[in-house]
């Protein structure tokens, strides 16, 4: 079935600082163009996993476009509402990492073919049919124009019986938080799952605890959080329970995109209609398999490369 899961958003290269330590501001060397933007690291994830899915949203008609298109389609991506502008360039982000793990970003992407989607790529034909729409804060940031189109694709799912799945991916250099609150209230409201970092579950929830905040933002809404805890795994919240689950040692190269590889193996346990601590496991080790390669779209594994690492982890093969 075509587009089980589907996503909205942000389509961009990432630019990236060859080395750690290298601030934005100065001359220096950068590799790319990597295939990006964190919806769409999700969706070739999901795609990867083997699960029928699709993306909504915009690239410029230039090369940068091309790569992002011809990447997802390769990896089984549904790029029938993706569209290609040629009066606007493709979204482009700057990044370089620190030695202590922090990193910065300079985004072109408002006004560019990101920000730029359009009412008649929310088809209700096509969306009515979807299980899961996953959203991301950082696309309802881009601009206003982008943030209605998500609100409105979410409720053409959820007037359909699907589900909405957020990463509140907050990004503080494009909105300050209290507008991030306001503007992830509607989607926290009528969400299935929320799958914030500890930082961002904090800032949200307006609590010094990720785990207080994972219980407080479950009164918004959301029937599930799961946490993610990095190196130490996921934390899965629900009314009743609480379960905590180890994450895989693997050697970390780039964590850009483990955030957004681990929704996907969370959404895709969901959708298989798994227990949630067995959906958290898989998510982890796909979380755990993005960071061994460098790029942001570079680590998201196969389903095989997953079952693989389970095994040898000594968990019997999930599927
Ligand atoms: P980002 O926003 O950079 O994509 P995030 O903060 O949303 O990341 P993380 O917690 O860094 O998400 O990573 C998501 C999941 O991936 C973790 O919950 C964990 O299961 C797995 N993971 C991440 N980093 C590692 C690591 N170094 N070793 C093992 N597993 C990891
Ligand atoms: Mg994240």
């Amino acid at each position: 079935m075509r587009g089980q899961i589907v996503s909205i958003g942000e389509l961009l290269v990432e630019i990236m600082r060859e080395k750690v330590d290298q601030p934005l501001g100065v001359a220096g060397t950068f590799i790319g163009p990597f295939a990006s933007g964190a919806p769409a690291i999700f969706i070739d994830a999901v795609a990867r996993l083997g699960v029928n899915c699709g993306f909504i949203g915009t690239v410029g008609k230039d090369d940068f476009g091309r790569l992002i298109v011809e990447r997802l389609k390769r990896d089984g991506v549904d790029t029938a509402y993706i569209r290609s502008l040629s009066d606007y360039t493709t979204g482009v982000a700057f990044v370089t990492y620190f030695s202590d793990g922090s990193r910065k970003f300079i985004y072109h992407l408002p006004r560019a073919a990101s920000g730029k989607i359009y009412e008649d790529q929310v088809d209700s034909d096509y969306l009515s049919k979807v299980k899961y729409l996953h959203l991301m804060g950082s696309s309802l940031s881009i601009n206003e124009e982008c943030r209605k189109i998500c609100y409105k694709a979410a409720r053409v799912v959820k007037d359909a019986g699907g589900k909405i799945s957020f990463d509140p991916n907050l990004r503080p250099e494009l909105l300050g938080i209290e507008k991030i609150r306001e503007i992830s209230e509607p989607i926290l409201s009528s969400c299935e799952v929320v799958l914030p970092s500890g930082e961002e579950a904090k800032m949200l929830a307006g609590t010094e605890d990720a785990e207080e905040a994972s219980q407080k933002l479950l009164e918004y809404g959301p029937k599930i959080i799961a946490l993610k805890r990095g190196k130490e795994g996921s934390w899965i919240f629900t009314a009743k329970d609480k379960i905590k689950v180890p994450s895989f040692p693997v050697k970390e190269i780039d964590p850009t995109g483990a955030g957004d590889c681990f929704d996907a193996g969370f959404v895709v346990g969901l959708l298989k209609g798994w227990p949630l601590e067995k959906a958290a496991r898989f998510a982890n080790a796909v979380g755990a398999l993005a960071v061994t390669k460098k790029g942001p779209m570079e680590g998201a594994p196969t389903l095989e490369e997953v079952n693989r690492l389970l095994k040898d982890s000594g968990a019997c093969q999930i599927i």
